[in-house]
């Protein structure tokens, strides 16, 4: 017997009152899981950078409320897209000896456009593309799935490069848009979704450049927000359990809720890429997440130096 039937059956509960009681105070969520989200930390075997993010993983794991893991929202070295062997090997080296020295947390990776390793005489090298970033990052696929403390996380490839593998746009190509809607189709509708990409499905962060305002009409780089935003949207909206969709990628700090999901931009661990610990408006910094059972999720954006 539940308090309410008690005081019912006791008669002291008025009936007026009950049905205000029925109403779920916002107190009565529970804490599904707290994890860090860490991204765009560019390293390189600079000092700076190898000191830096040790210093991050160090301010995130000695929280007195600590995250059970890592979500790396991608550009975890500093580039790989136009850059010979050797200087890719550098980069990860530089961040795997920080992550086996500074670090004890699990790390779920994404995919970055920093990531990828487009050096053009290096077309026949089987690492080549995405495959050595994915070696890394100990993952079989550039997308995928995954369940944890009862949130269903979905990890997007969102860099889809151009015909000669020189520059990129955002969006999901046309097998991974298939494998999304499935996975959707498939997932309990009463189990809350976070979806992570690297470049923002929707985001306020690309209206910080004015130069992008050209004969009076905004024009938004495909390579900034998804190309495929509209169709994303639209693909949400059947599924009012896509509860949030985190990215990176902009180095800039916002939150724009639309239809029910939470849109939420990171920051960067590397700020101005190391330059300097400030881009535009944002510090250089790392986010606690805390996603709650009823779908809400809140975010904790800290600077670490
Ligand atoms: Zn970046």
């Amino acid at each position: 017997m539940n308090r309410r039937t008690l005081l019912k059956s006791a008669g002291l509960l008025p009936l007026v009152a009950a049905a205000d009681s029925m109403a779920a105070p916002a107190a009565a969520r529970k804490r599904s899981v707290r994890f860090a989200y860490i991204g765009d930390t560019h390293i390189t075997a600079e000092t700076k950078p190898m000191e830096h993010v040790a210093k991050c993983f160090h301010h995130l794991q000695n929280q007195a409320d600590k995250p059970a893991f890592i979500l790396h929202g991608g550009d975890t070295i500093m580039d790989a897209l136009g850059q010979d062997r050797d200087k890719v090997q550098k980069q990860w080296d530089a961040w795997n000896t920080v992550v086996k020295a500074d670090n004890s947390l699990p790390i779920e990776y994404c995919i970055g456009n920093h990531d990828v390793w487009g050096y053009e005489q290096a077309k026949t090298d089987p690492q080549y593309g995405k495959k050595w970033a994915l070696d890394q990052m100990k993952l079989n696929e550039r997308y995928r799935s995954f369940d944890r403390n009862g949130w269903h996380f979905i990890v997007l490839d969102s860099v889809q490069l151009t015909p000669e593998n020189k520059w990129y746009t955002g969006h999901i190509d046309p097998e991974q848009l298939a494998w999304l809607k499935a996975d959707l189709a498939k997932t309990n509708s009463k189990t809350p979704i976070l979806l992570m990409s690297h470049i923002p499905i929707v985001s306020a962060t690309v209206f910080y450049d004015k130069s992008n305002i050209k004969n009076g009409n905004w024009q938004i780089p495909g390579s900034w927000n998804h190309t495929d935003a509209a169709e994303l949207i639209e693909l949400f909206y059947q599924y009012p359990n896509v509860k949030t969709a985190l990215s990176g990628h902009m180095h800039l700090l916002d939150r724009v809720d639309y239809n029910g999901v939470a849109y939420m931009c990171n920051g960067a661990v590397s700020g101005n890429w190391w330059t300097n610990d400030t881009y535009h408006q944002t510090k250089a910094g790392y986010a606690l997440m805390d996603l709650y059972d009823d779908g809400t999720v809140e975010r904790t954006y800290l600077q670490y130096i």
